[in-house]
């Protein structure tokens, strides 16, 4: 099949590397993991985004997950458009934020009082501070295999060893801040027990991913992330959920009822902002009150709680919290889901398809996969070929292997049924 034409897209990543680091914005967009250089999106409607050179995809990237509702979703454009006729920021506190707030606090068992920033890097470099301020210990665990945005402490790979010190995953990060971070492997009870023996009066608090979906979909069982929550309480440690993924992706309470464990504080953003930059991270009235003003915790932001922003998240989080609406949704994803599993034994295929709601992974393997280590790294060649193969037929996932896709509320049988065919049709030249 011949390949499509990116010549627009083309000619826009000669002009865009001139302005920036290798022509992007972030740097997963620049196509480094897949074939082809990349597709400079001009607009996107419902399931459909189309590129610079017109060609059409069914987008299953979700610009990384916010879009829940799919693209250019009419109420979150209304109600965007009509708050913008008063006006774009204030940096003073308007009702936007409390309605926003409500709609998030109302449907959440395990938040009372929240903060919202502008990003989920922040939002989490927040929750961190926070745990730090409150418990008065200064180290973090976290787990390789999960990633909580890009601030310092959290730019940390494991070393070697089962409980090392982290080892910074980019120049420019202090060994310093390394030192204060903890990483283990998920999915080792032994390798919690064993940090907490080290470190114990220290460490302030575990970050872990709610449902793991930023190094492939890595769902851990109920029972380790039990353990981890009763190690953290009994150590006198925070857990902290970051949901910016899963909140409001799978379901109102997010990962948090989907185990139905209590974090101490959780980090959301994404789905909240409908699309527009949001973030936010929540506790009891007793952890937050240590943020400032009423507290020691100092947090702030210049475009926190913008009202364009809080504007698409109500909008967004309205319709989210109407009756049966993620049951509709998970529903629609798993039969899409299964279809594609079906498929794949009758072919004999070494691939599997983990899934959770309206979340997505491909890993082509037969193993099942619950930490970061266990994902071949060579296995990311299949994905290459199968992302390149499904750009051609019309279907839009994000440039990495290692990233999962979403099912918007706005796919419909008609695109999930074209998807189907072309994930079918892509697997025959990835299995010749
Ligand atoms: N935490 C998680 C779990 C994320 O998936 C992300 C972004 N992919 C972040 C934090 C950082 O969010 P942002 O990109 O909005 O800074």
């Amino acid at each position: 099949m011949q390949d499509i034409s990116r010549a627009k897209s083309a000619e826009l990543y000669e002009k865009s590397k001139t302005y920036f680091p290798g022509g992007v914005n972030s740097p997963v967009r620049a196509f480094k993991s897949v074939y082809g250089t990349p597709l400079f999106i001009q607009k996107g409607d419902g399931p459909y985004i189309w590129d610079a050179d017109g060609n059409q995809f069914i987008d299953f990237c979700a610009s990384w997950g916010p879009l829940i509702l799919g693209h250019n979703n009419a109420k979150i454009r209304e109600k965007v458009t009509e708050v913008m006729q008063d006006g774009m920021s204030f940096g003073a506190p308007t009702a936007l934020e409390n309605e926003l707030a409500e709609l998030i606090i109302k449907n959440n068992r395990f938040v009372e009082k929240i903060r919202f920033t502008s990003s989920g890097t922040e939002a989490v470099m927040s929750a961190i501070r926070l745990a730090r301020g409150y418990t008065g210990r200064n180290k973090i665990i976290k787990f390789e295999g999960c990633y909580h945005g890009h601030s310092d402490s959290l730019l940390v790979k494991a070393g070697s060893g089962l409980v090392t010190f982290g080892k910074t995953s980019s120049a420019g990060v202090p060994k310093a801040f390394a030192d204060e971070t903890i990483v283990i492997a998920l999915n080792d009870k032994q390798a919690i027990t064993e940090a907490f023996a080290q470190f114990k009066d220290d460490v302030a608090a575990v970050i872990i991913e709610g449902i793991p979906a930023n190094n492939g979909l890595l769902i851990q069982d109920k029972d380790y992330v039990e353990f981890l929550s009763e190690t953290c309480t009994a150590n006198g440690a925070l857990l902290i959920f970051d949901e910016v993924i899963t909140g409001f992706r799978v379901g109102l309470e997010g990962a948090a009822a989907h185990y139905g464990i209590k974090p101490d504080i959780v980090t959301y953003g994404k789905i909240i902002g409908g699309g527009l930059p949001v973030g936010m991270y929540g506790a009891s009235n007793e952890i937050m009150a240590h943020i400032s003003p009423d507290g020691g915790v100092y947090q702030a932001g210049t475009l926190s709680g913008n009202p364009v922003a809080m504007a698409a998240g109500i909008a967004t989080l309205t319709i989210l919290s109407s009756e049966g609406f993620y049951e509709e949704l998970n529903v629609k994803a798993q039969v899409f889901v299964n279809d594609l599993k079906a498929h794949i034994a009758v072919k004999g295929y070494e691939l599997k398809i983990f899934t959770v709601g309206s979340i997505f992974w491909f890993a082509f393997t037969t193993k099942d996969i619950k930490t970061a280590e266990a994902i071949d790294p060579a296995s990311m060649d299949k994905f290459k070929i199968m992302h390149r193969e499904l750009l051609n037929r019309g279907i839009y996932f994000g440039p990495s292997g290692y990233e999962v896709g979403f099912v918007s509320a706005a796919h419909t049988d008609v695109e999930l049924d074209k998807a189907k065919q072309a994930i079918f049709e892509a697997l025959e030249v990835v299995y010749p």
